[in-house]
């Protein structure tokens, strides 16, 4: 499959899933590596990592793009089109996109343990990183000994 012919199909899904044009560019791009694809707020294009077609097929590919045609769809319409927000969440439903966008086996490997979670102390604002959830409730700020709270959760 070439650029051409994944604009024709990210075209195709944009008016039969999202009953909307897709007016901008969609490329593969070789070099993206644990991503299936991208979505850029300043040109709206869509990037395809072109290894997801190798390793998982059409069908996967297919949700990467229904997942990026939410993140621009909602934000030309300046939707909250966020991972975060409802409204990404329930049209990605709808149109059954990837949840994620599913890391390639090489590149998993590649990464160690993530950290995926953010603490803050309310006290000092001194942040830490950790890998596996913490009982808040059962440690305190190592720098002053203050509360601390989840400040954010990564998705990954
Ligand atoms: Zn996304
Ligand atoms: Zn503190």
């Amino acid at each position: 499959m070439n650029n051409e012919q994944l604009q024709q199909w990210v075209e195709e899904l944009s008016l039969s899933f999202f009953g909307l044009p897709f007016k901008h560019q969609a490329t593969f791009n070789s070099r993206l590596r644990s991503t299936g694809g991208r979505y850029f707020l300043k040109s709206h294009h869509i990037e395809i990592n072109p290894h997801q077609l190798t390793n998982f097929g059409l069908e996967e590919v297919e949700k990467i793009i229904k997942h990026e045609l939410c993140h621009y769809h909602l934000h030309l319409a300046g939707k909250g089109y966020q991972h975060r927000d409802a409204e990404f969440k329930s049209l990605l439903e709808r149109v059954q996109g990837s949840r994620y966008c599913k890391a390639l086996p090489l590149a998993k490997r590649k990464q160690s343990l993530p950290f995926r979670y953010k603490l803050r102390c309310k006290s000092c604002g001194m942040t830490y990183l950790r890998k596996r959830r913490v009982d808040i409730t059962r440690y305190r700020c190592g720098k002053c000994r203050g509360e601390l709270v989840e400040e954010s959760t990564f998705e990954k």
